[in-house]
């Protein structure tokens, strides 16, 4: 009977060392380059992200929205891009619902365009998105938005943190899928003049630009769910949208689209949300979220 016992109790210590064993440098790796990450100067990540949209001149690019620091007021931020905090509003709107039930819906984050392939249409459009229960997401789509324009919602839900999108002009891969951003072991290996600020500190070049382009990830490299970017084509995880205007008819250009980036909110199991617009009548947008 002892021995039976000792014998579980060694098989299972086996699996739990194996399994400790299998997972241990890619913990490690994390802890490094998120240590390391929170040892840079401000000078030379301000220095890597230069270098990163210098790249990006050479080329087709899209734009990249870093998950910025936390921001204590809103005010400075309200026609800006931002996640959390409370959505820009003019007079007429009032706060989505979320359910069918009343529940309100969640202010995930607004995105000012300024992505040049765009097209003219779209050049400096605030997109403001709310998570709904349902397969369509409430977007709205303001053309000139400004402070003296702005009507603050009734907040349905306390405000989350609200933490800066800053935009980062980055260069994109082209392929069979599209126009989409290059990730951290491409942009090293393609453009190693971004890697030279941070020879003082690691070697894990690709690891902390993970980190510097998404911070404080769990992770040493990055994903549709870890990030948001503006231009380009849909990095898709399920199958197209191929969504029209309910206008027109026509089928509708991709803005932008972010993954699991604002604090305290999942959308779904590693979930991505996809945001469309009609050129022709760019104040009808669509989102739409996706998850593995
Ligand atoms: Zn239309």
């Amino acid at each position: 009977m002892l021995t039976t016992v000792a014998w579980i109790l060694a098989f299972v210590l086996g699996i739990v060392g194996l399994f400790v064993l299998i997972c241990l440098p890619h913990n490690v790796r994390i802890w490094r380059v998120r240590r390391v990450y929170r040892s840079l100067p401000a000078d030379v990540l301000e220095q890597v992200l230069e270098f990163i949209e210098q790249a990006a001149a050479h080329g087709p690019s899209v734009t990249f929205l870093r998950l910025a620091e936390e921001v204590a007021g809103y005010d400075a931020l309200l026609v800006q891009s931002h996640v959390g905090g409370v959505p820009y509003a003019e007079s007429g709107d009032d706060w989505p619902q979320g359910t069918p039930e009343g529940e309100p819906a969640k202010f995930m984050l607004q995105v000012r365009l300024d992505e040049p392939s765009l097209g003219d249409q779209w050049q400096d459009r605030l997109i403001v998105v709310f998570l709904v229960f349902d397969a369509e997401q409430a977007v709205r789509s303001y053309a000139a938005p400004c402070i003296d324009k702005y009507v603050a919602l009734e907040p349905k839900r306390p405000p989350r943190p609200c933490n800066r999108l800053q935009p980062v002009r980055m260069p994109a891969e082209g392929g069979e899928e599209g126009r989409l951003p290059m990730l951290p072991d491409r942009l090293c290996n393609d453009f190693p003049e971004i890697t030279v600020p941070l020879e003082p500190y690691t070697n894990d070049f690709a690891g902390v630009l993970a980190q510097i382009l998404r911070p404080n990830v769990y992770g040493y490299d990055l994903d549709a769910p870890r990030i948001a970017y503006v231009g380009g084509d849909p990095m898709l995880i399920q199958n197209p949208h191929d969504p029209v205007c309910d206008q027109c008819g026509k089928p509708m250009r991709f803005l932008f689209q972010f993954g699991e980036v604002v604090p305290g909110v999942q959308m779904a199991d590693d979930g991505v949300c996809y945001v469309y617009g009609c050129d022709d009548h760019p104040d009808r947008c669509k989102g739409f979220v996706d998850s593995h």
